[in-house]
């Protein structure tokens, strides 16, 4: 492997046509983006393309990251899956101030994007699968692994909630 994996060496690009792309691959058993971020069998290409003012950048990535399941707390790996696009242009005369230009060397770090990218389709509430049984509220069982029994019984929020409800005036009156 290469000492520099995410450094894009983009100097021949400069000399094509526009239209000229060529294809990065990817592929690491695990990476350490920060010292709390790191994403295992991470796979990806970036597919880069000359166009007129500059180099096109054609991110798709995916790999495994281990989150904490928001109902059960078991921790999981969780697919990502990511893409992005991003214009490199070739002088500043072209670019507003938010736009990326290529360096003098024509070499672009992209493990910064690929990892700003990765951290945004990290979910809010992260589930280990869809039909997550979660935690018993009675006894804190994980009732993936075992039934407890508490769940046939009626939870005390729902009790509340049938106090405070609007027919609970009528329910009386009947
Ligand atoms: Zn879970
Ligand atoms: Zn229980």
């Amino acid at each position: 492997m290469s000492k520099h994996p995410f450094i894009l060496k983009l100097g021949a690009f400069v000399h094509q046509s526009p239209g000229y792309s060529k294809e990065f691959i990817f592929e690491h058993p695990q990476i350490q983006f920060t010292d709390d971020f790191s994403v295992n069998d991470l796979d990806g290409t970036i597919v880069v393309t000359r166009s007129q003012q500059g180099v096109l950048l054609q991110g798709n990535f995916s790999g495994d990251l281990q989150l904490e399941c928001a109902r059960c707390l078991e921790k999981y790996d969780h697919a990502l899956e990511w893409d992005f696009n991003e214009l490199y242009f070739f002088n500043d005369q072209d670019a507003t101030k938010e736009d990326f230009i290529l360096p003098d060397d024509a070499q672009i770090d992209v493990k910064a994007i690929i990892k700003d990218e990765a951290l945004l389709d990290i979910p809010i509430n992260p589930i280990c699968k869809e039909d997550c049984q979660g935690l018993c509220q009675v006894c804190g069982t994980d009732l993936n692994h075992h039934d407890c029994g508490h769940k046939e019984l009626p939870l005390q929020e729902d009790t509340d909630d049938e106090e405070h409800s609007p027919f609970s005036g009528l329910k009386d009156l009947l």
